[in-house]
């Protein structure tokens, strides 16, 4: 589900910018996007537009297995000026716009956007313009895509590396209470610890439910009393015993 509030594409500065070369192989499609990884590139700081065409090089001419184009989709730069104009489009798109299938996290490329902020986030801190730009993108990104704010991952969850550096995959979680906030209006609340037994917490409209039995997750998916759900909001049910079916209506007027 897309989210209520549209994101508008923040500013991309093409390929151009930073004297792309072409990729040296025909690039396929990415697939149906689900899912974002953030990265950090652990470049030498320059210019940006060197900084970043280094990276294309260094990507082209890997060893044993080159990467055919600069493996990422996006790059954000430092950022220490916020004026909204920090990201760079990396790996070429397909003739009719859409993404090709990135080169950033060994095995997981299908349907995976790879997103890098150039630096070195072990040993630096994102600033402040650098947060509001991946937020923008992201906030982007998981709108025109659908991609469930989950799916928002740091390269360390995927695959066995440091990357994106401990101050970007600390960020992590705040940045997709944000995410939510911006997409669903949910808000999150921090005060809220984990329940016992692996019981997951319901709320509705910013009010904890209270369920007759607890609800849990089963193969990814929540399970919940369907009557506590439906009457908190305000949906008539009834069961029906002779065809054991249960009937949610939503009343009238
Ligand atoms: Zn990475």
């Amino acid at each position: 589900m897309p989210g209520y509030f549209p994101q508008s594409q923040p500013f991309i500065w093409d390929r151009r910018t930073w004297g792309a070369m072409e990729p040296t192989t025909n690039l396929p499609p990415l697939g149906p996007v689900t899912r974002v990884t953030v990265h950090h590139t652990v470049s030498t700081r320059k210019d940006p537009l060197v900084e970043i065409k280094d990276i294309q090089l260094y990507h082209i001419t890997k060893e044993p297995e080159p990467f055919s184009d600069i493996g990422y989709h996006y790059v954000i730069d430092r950022a220490e000026n916020i004026d909204g104009r920090d990201i760079y489009q990396g790996r070429k798109p397909q003739s009719d716009g859409g993404l090709s299938l990135g080169a950033h996290v060994a095995g997981h490329n299908t349907g995976n956007i790879g997103v890098a902020v150039l630096g070195n986030y072990d040993q630096e801190d994102l600033s402040p313009g650098q947060q509001q730009v991946l937020e923008e993108l992201l906030a982007w990104l998981s709108y025109k895509y659908d991609i469930p704010i989950h799916q928002i991952k740091g390269h360390r969850d995927l695959n066995v590396t440091d990357c994106p550096g401990d101050h970007i995959y600390d960020r992590l979680p705040a940045l997709r209470e944000n995410l939510v906030r911006r997409l669903y209006g949910i808000q999150v609340n921090p005060a809220y610890a984990p329940l016992p037994n692996g019981e997951v917490r319901i709320v509705i409209n910013n009010k904890e439910l209270k369920p007759s039995v607890p609800a849990f997750i089963k193969d990814g998916k929540t399970v919940a009393p369907l009557r506590d759900v439906a009457e908190a909001l305000g949906q008539v049910v009834y069961f029906d015993d002779r065809s054991w079916t249960v009937y949610v209506q939503s009343p009238k007027g």
